[in-house]
């Protein structure tokens, strides 16, 4: 769980818990469902990992090579899943040990990342980037709940994009990606919608990053028109950490 991964757009991924519920269309095939019945696990049971030193480990090494490096959390859980709240204060605290690394923290729960915010939160610790999924244009809502929320970074991932969002505004909000599913049973997934979205995120200067076209594998059809799209949110992390 907390090693390299193989997610396009971070370089670690930490899950100091493990275990959800599905919440919205886009959990339908959540991989973390079949990973944890294929060990024999229940995937709705929520419990703490034994990772939480990775950060720690990962942070001396960053640190001693003046790098910053990108941790994904939860992609086994919801960083705001309400069975980790009496989890979470700790968690912050790792993050907050952690300067060098930057976390980036994606829910289907934006509603519950207001009240579960540390108390030193301010105007968002500089380390961290808030995201949410939104998969139909009836979890738009997901963004507006986010744009409200002091963060260094917001952003969004349409994915897996199971419809056109005719009503998404990007204002506010620094980074966009979007995807189609991947893996058996993948819904679809027409690029006219992508297109649409990476229009937008031009005409507003939003960092676009096309992940993949819908696929039974992931990072399949990585091009969207004839390129790649891999942009990033106007972010100068080393900056951020020595400030
Ligand atoms: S919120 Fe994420 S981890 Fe939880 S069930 Fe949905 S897709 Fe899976």
């Amino acid at each position: 769980m907390s090693a390299a991964t193989n997610i396009s757009w971070t370089q670690h991924t930490w899950n100091p818990w493990r275990g959800c519920t599905r919440i919205s269309p886009g959990c339908k095939n959540c991989y973390m469902f079949t990973a944890q019945e294929r060990y024999g696990r229940d995937p709705r049971v929520v419990v703490r990992t034994k990772t939480w030193n990775d950060p720690i480990r990962w942070q001396r090494r960053a640190e001693k090579d003046s790098k910053q490096e990108m941790v994904f959390t939860c992609s086994w859980s919801d960083w705001f899943h309400e069975a980790a709240d009496t989890w979470r204060e700790e968690a912050w605290d790792v993050v907050r040990r952690c300067p060098n690394l930057v976390f980036q923290i994606l829910t289907k729960r934006p509603d519950r990342i207001e009240s579960h915010l540390p108390v030193d939160w301010g105007s968002g610790f500089p380390n961290v980037w808030l995201g949410t999924s939104i998969e139909t244009n009836d979890y738009v809502w997901r963004a507006d709940v986010l744009r409200g929320i002091p963060a260094s970074i917001r952003f969004l991932s349409a994915e897996p994009l199971l419809g056109p969002l005719p009503d998404l505004r990007l204002d506010g909000i620094d980074w966009l990606i979007v995807g189609g599913e991947s893996g058996p049973g993948f819904r679809p997934m027409d690029h006219s919608w992508a297109r649409q979205l990476r229009e937008l995120s031009l005409a507003e200067g939003v960092a676009f990053f096309y992940k993949q076209s819908a696929a039974p594998r992931s990072e399949t059809g990585t091009y969207l028109d004839g390129r790649q799209w891999r942009e990033y949110p106007n972010y100068t992390p080393l900056e951020v950490v020595s400030r």
